[in-house]
């Protein structure tokens, strides 16, 4: 696949960061690769690859002179820190083209590298929409021309997201789209997803589902419950998603096609997936750090930066959102990253846009489920690595011979979430002022650093 080459990019040879030229080594730190290796070890990186690894205790080492004497070497010490196959957030809103003032591709990358992640998929809701080749090749290009972290395009289901005309999917696959979305609002018509996902699996495309039904949702603010009873807001019940679940899971077992559902947040949703997973229905699922951390009581603290669709609901939807992490029904965690500008979010409620940004906030607030004893180290780095890289068919490992896309994480290094230091040109978290546990300290992308944490910098 050309997106992981070492020599993909930006095609002007050597760049600064010594690329295809540095060797790096990782010494000691925790190799978390689900399914294939959990243990301390060293890994030698060279020309943007894994060339050796080696157990800590196995009786062999690097050979510590071969590095040396390497023109350009670096050491990086990782001892008591986890190193991971390169995170993927499959589900976040670059914004450009026709919305740089919320965010661009440079800004969100270096708002991903800065998060440990050295890949995200980007929704095709900006303007134009990404419904043609066109725009996908422009956004490639760009992400590559940036050489920060990988960029892989979701293309529009219908055009213009309308949900009324399918785009040409094998146009947009050529262009470089790995998924089909029409995220920020639903397919409504059962026919119309019934032929996307037809004509998607026979290119083995999957379609990503954001599940609402319009007609419940209307005009709704905010979770339909006692918060919103309180605060005098419309309702959006959990229906209105759940329903949308149960017909796509219908759609799926139908076509037998792959579907993929987004941003999971309540807990008849959860119910519904794992039902069809015990029918062995083709279907995946996706939330959200929000989701596992809040409830819609942080609206009466965060007002409009709680505000996201779907909705954060109830205590009993966030366990059953923990509950579906835990035992295998949500695949993935992503997390929805949806810059707005301060005139989108400071005002009243109802007409406030829905989102909140996740980028540089995602890696801490999912390790307090391994804290909480939710999810083990290995099922945290399969749902933000490992079974994203698998959904979408992706490369992705710690093993001799792959591309080096390696996350290293410091579980134990405080974070206080300050949105002023964000990468990111959008400021609207529900997490300011947080303190939380544990962040990326380096991510590196085909082999070179592309962020590295500096205690005094950030
Ligand atoms: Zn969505």
């Amino acid at each position: 696949m050309d997106f992981f080459g070492v020599s993909a990019g930006g095609g002007s040879g050597l760049d600064c960061w010594g690329r295809d030229r540095m060797q790096i080594r990782i010494n000691g730190g925790r190799l978390v690769d689900p399914g294939h290796f959990d243990g301390i070890a060293d890994i030698l990186i060279e020309a943007g690859r894994i060339v050796k690894i080696v157990e800590i205790g196995s009786g062999s080492d690097l050979d510590p002179a071969s590095n040396t004497q390497h023109p350009e070497h670096r050491i990086i010490d990782a001892s008591g820190k986890i190193v991971t196959p390169g995170l993927i957030d499959m589900h976040v809103h670059l914004r450009e083209p026709g919305h740089e003032y919320k965010e661009t591709i440079e800004s969100g990358c270096r708002s991903a590298a800065w998060g440990g992640f050295c890949a995200v998929c980007c929704m095709p809701n900006t303007s134009p929409v990404n419904d043609s080749r066109q725009v996908t090749k422009y956004i490639r290009t760009k992400a590559d021309q940036l050489n920060l972290v990988r960029v892989f395009p979701v293309a529009a289901v219908s055009k213009g997201i309308e949900g009324k005309v399918l785009c040409d999917y094998d146009e947009l696959k050529q262009a470089g789209a790995v998924a089909l979305s029409d995220d920020g609002r639903p397919v409504m018509d059962s026919q119309m997803m019934r032929t996307a996902m037809e004509a998607a699996r026979d290119l083995e495309l999957t379609v990503i589902s954001h599940c609402e039904d319009i007609s419940l949702a209307a005009d709704g603010a905010m979770h339909e419950g006692a918060v919103a009873k309180e605060l005098g807001y419309t309702g959006i019940p959990s229906a209105s998603e759940s329903i949308m679940v149960l017909r796509d899971i219908a759609l799926s077992e139908l076509t037998h096609a792959p579907v993929h559902i987004a941003h999971v947040s309540a807990a008849e949703s959860v119910r519904a997936i794992r039902d069809a997973k015990a029918r062995d229905v083709n279907v995946t699922a996706e939330t959200a750090p929000h989701y596992f951390t809040l409830t819609e009581k942080a609206v009466k603290d965060s007002g409009t930066h709680a505000k996201m669709n779907p909705p954060l609901r109830t205590d009993a939807d966030r366990e059953a959102i923990c509950e579906g992490l835990a035992d295998g029904t949500i695949d993935a965690i992503a997390t929805d990253h949806a810059p707005h500008s301060n005139q989108e979010k400071d005002i009243a409620f109802g007409s406030a846009a829905n989102g909140i940004i996740g980028l540089e906030t995602a890696v801490s607030l999912s390790l307090k489920l391994v804290e909480d004893g939710v999810l083990s180290l290995t099922r945290l780095v399969e749902k933000m690595s490992t079974h994203p890289a698998r959904i979408l068919g992706l490369e992705n490992g710690l093993r001799v011979g792959q591309t080096a896309d390696v996350t290293i994480i410091d579980p134990d290094l405080p974070f206080t979430v300050n949105s002023d230091k964000f990468q990111s040109l959008s400021r609207n978290t529900p997490f300011e002022g947080w303190q939380l546990k544990g962040r990326p300290v380096f991510t590196l992308v085909g082999g070179r650093i592309v962020y590295e944490y500096a205690p005094m910098g950030n």
